[in-house]
């Protein structure tokens, strides 16, 4: 049977530089559980889940309505969240970051897209199928964020990969 389905979400690339130092870190920390590739490293904004091929044109239009202020990120708490995923979160998020959220979100529904129930989590991916539990403090991590992207997810044999579909700025 073809899947004519495309797995996407929204999300907050972390750039390389700063994912290089995160790995560094992780890698330091010698964290519990599959480690998550460097280029992989991400925000997610927004989980569409599958959609019909169809509907992007409607998603890459929809995104560049979105008018969102660029902001400063800084991730600084270790944390595990749901089934083992260690993380890095930000002790305070930052409001420019729930509006673009809120902003996808709002838009999404509009097209009859519906996003999972619970609320927006801000993190950052280090480590999943951890059995050990983390909560501490970590390093500063800091970027400008000045766009979000749409993924398209792909299983491979060598693990995931995401597939940037379309990039948009966030207002200086
Ligand atoms: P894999 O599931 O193949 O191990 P992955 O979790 O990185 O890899 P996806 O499942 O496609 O890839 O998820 C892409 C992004 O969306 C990840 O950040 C993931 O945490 C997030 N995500 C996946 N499912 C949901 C969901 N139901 N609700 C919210 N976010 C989700
Ligand atoms: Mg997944």
């Amino acid at each position: 049977m073809i899947d004519d389905t495309l797995r996407l979400f929204f999300a907050l690339p972390c750039p390389p530089e700063q994912a290089a130092a995160v790995c560094a870190w992780r890698d330091d920390q010698a964290l519990d559980g599959r480690a998550v590739s460097r280029d992989n490293l991400h925000l997610t904004l927004a989980f569409l889940g599958a959609q019909p091929r169809e509907h992007l044109d409607a998603l890459l239009q929809m995104a560049a309505t979105v008018h969102a202020e660029a902001f400063s990120l800084t991730l600084d708490r270790l944390t595990t969240i749901g089934k083992g995923f260690i993380c890095l979160q930000p002790a305070s998020t930052p409001p420019a970051l729930l509006q673009l959220a809120e902003a996808l979100s709002e838009r999404l529904a509009a097209l009859g897209v519906v996003l999972d129930c619970r609320p927006f989590l801000p993190h950052l991916t280090l480590s999943r199928q951890a059995r050990s539990r983390a909560q501490q403090s970590a390093p500063d991590f800091t970027w400008h964020v000045d766009r979000f992207v749409l993924y398209r997810s792909v299983n491979t044999a060598d693990g995931v990969r995401y597939d940037e579909l379309g990039s948009w700025p966030l207002l200086p």
